[in-house]
């Protein structure tokens, strides 16, 4: 599972965590400590496979990038303002 460099936490994924505890976006991160794991690799291929029942997974693909799909783009955002995570 990645490991936050900062403070140490273990998260399946780290890119909310770091933007909100540490203020640091994912480049930033990658830029201070390259090559260090920011999505857990199963997890974001799960992730890949079943992104339309689980809302989670589809706000880790937008923050991976992955989801460039308008019609997906516009699902996410509905998902995003009634899910707020953890
Ligand atoms: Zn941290």
């Amino acid at each position: 599972m990645p490991k936050c460099m900062i403070c140490g936490k273990e998260l399946k994924v780290l890119t909310r965590h770091i933007m909100l505890e540490h203020g640091v976006s994912k480049r930033k991160y990658h830029a201070k400590f390259p090559g260090a794991d920011i999505v857990e690799p199963e997890f974001a291929e799960r992730a890949r496979r079943n992104r339309e029942n689980h809302p989670e997974v589809v706000e880790l693909l937008t923050e991976l990038g992955k989801v460039r799909n308008k019609k997906d783009t516009t699902e996410i955002t509905k998902i995003e303002r009634g899910y707020h995570g953890d």
